[in-house]
């Protein structure tokens, strides 16, 4: 029998069995302003909220953690919800491997509080939100009729919390497992544009990349983008259709790597007429950081930024699509500011994502001018201002660009929704008033 005071050291299977053995399909961490402490809806899992009662870097008041074991092929669904003054939860689903509990709830925690940081900053009326399935290896993910069954269980959950957290897309989920979604549920975006949706955001986000670099070079006074060497660690669905528009800019070359070959092929054929210079590495090897060029661009994970890779790079500017890309926020973007390295933090120019799928629910226009205005340089919190606004107040504070651009962000997440107020706090309190955990 798995032990009960350490969950968060155990992997998720060993908790699942536990789980299992305790007949316990749902369970929530809510938080409660008074006492400033997460309460667990089942006492049997005490150590769970201990963990999170203690922790002092991802936790940061989330309103509410629930959790769901699906109806068929075991598999941990969470829906992590951080602010919702804004308005909804709003974040992508991931659906990944995990080596302990910690690690799953720390991902979850720290993706959700990013999206909160991103949505405010792009002044979107949403809140920040994150889900996680978490892969059981007991289950083959490229199984059509697997995957099916789980995401469409996972919507019948996401239903079951009542739109305080909107999914969305994120690694591990495509279109199609969205689309599976949306058959059990409102509460989600990026639905495939055959039923009405606004599909895949990946070259969307990489526009709002590009943006950010065109903003770092004019504020170092380096020109444009014509011309520059840029390095990019990954070549997947945000990386590619960058390529184009780096290319679309005449930049004079890029670098790029990837773990997969085949990918690596089929994006070599696609720009076969520009100067791209591609090769196979190892997951380990982080070389591509450290290349000669103008500008790095990190478009494959997170925590990438940090004391072993920092007194390494060459780049005078690192503007990526990765999410989390400093390990330590403070201490390596301090780092990098020593350095002389201009950072420009990613939950600024990788929103495009998430402001392609905003307005989703309110229906669809071509061109759409609230998703275009964060692409005009002049609109107040395109990509572009925001992104020189706080590039100049870092300089001014001596205070790195990710503390300052966090700064801003945590005061705009907690402006409460123009209509709504903070509505999403009140359907949590509402699930916990009905015994959400109870249900199933
Ligand atoms: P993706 O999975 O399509 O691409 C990532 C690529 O990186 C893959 O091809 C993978 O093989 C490669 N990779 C993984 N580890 C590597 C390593 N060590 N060295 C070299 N290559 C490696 O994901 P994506 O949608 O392109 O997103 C890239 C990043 O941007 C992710 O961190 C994601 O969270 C973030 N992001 C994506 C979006 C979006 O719209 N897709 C939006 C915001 C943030």
């Amino acid at each position: 029998m798995p032990n009960q005071d350490n969950f968060h050291a155990q992997t998720p299977q060993q908790f699942l069995q536990f789980l299992q053995q305790n007949q316990i399909k749902r369970f929530s961490l809510i938080y409660q302003k008074e006492t400033d402490t997460v309460v667990v809806s089942d006492p049997r899992l005490q150590s769970l909220a201990d963990f999170i009662n203690t922790d002092e870097r991802d936790f940061m008041q989330h309103e509410g953690l629930l959790f769901q074991v699906s109806e068929k092929h075991e598999v941990l669904f969470g829906a992590f919800i951080h602010k919702t003054h804004r308005g909804q939860a709003s974040g992508g689903l991931r659906y990944w491997h995990y080596a302990s509990m910690e690690d799953f709830l720390r991902d979850g925690m720290r993706l959700s509080k990013g999206m909160t940081r991103k949505n405010a900053l792009a002044n979107l009326w949403w809140g920040g939100g994150k889900g996680i399935m978490v892969h059981n290896p007991k289950n083959d993910k490229n199984d059509p009729q697997i995957r099916e069954e789980i995401y469409k269980d996972y919507g019948r959950f996401i239903t079951s919390i009542k739109g305080c957290y909107i999914t969305a897309e994120d690694v591990g989920t495509c279109e199609e497992d969205m689309a599976n979604i949306f058959t059990q549920t409102r509460f989600t975006t990026c639905i495939p544009a055959h039923v009405g949706g606004s599909g895949n955001p990946s070259s969307a986000t990489a526009l709002g990349v590009v943006h950010g670099m065109e903003a770092a070079l004019s504020f170092l006074q380096l020109g444009d983008l014509q011309g520059k060497t840029i390095a990019i660690q990954g070549m997947g669905h945000v990386a590619e259709p960058m390529m184009g528009y780096l290319f679309e800019r005449k930049v004079a070359k890029i670098i790029a790597v990837d773990i997969h070959q085949e990918l690596i092929d089929t994006v070599k054929q696609k720009y076969s007429n520009y100067s791209l210079e591609a090769r196979l590495v190892d997951i380990k090897d982080q070389s591509i950081l450290f290349e000669e060029c103008d500008i790095l661009a990190p478009c494959a994970t997170g925590a990438i930024l940090n004391s072993e890779t920092i007194p390494q790079i060459k780049a005078e500017i690192v503007c990526g699509a990765s999410n989390n890309q400093l390990k330590h926020s403070k201490k390596d973007g301090q780092a990098l500011a020593e350095r002389g390295i201009t950072y420009v933090p990613d939950f600024l120019v990788n929103r495009m994502g998430i402001v392609n799928c905003a307005d989703e629910q309110s229906g669809y226009i071509d061109n759409d001018p609230y998703f275009y205005r964060h692409l005009d340089q002049d609109y107040h919190h395109s990509v572009y201002q925001t992104a020189l606004r706080v590039l100049q107040q870092s300089k001014e504070s001596q205070s790195p660009p990710a503390d300052v651009a966090t700064e801003l962000a945590d005061e705009l997440a907690l402006e409460n929704n123009p209509i709504y107020g903070h509505r999403g706090e009140k359907i949590i309190a509402s699930l916990n008033n009905q015994k959400w955990h109870l249900g199933q």
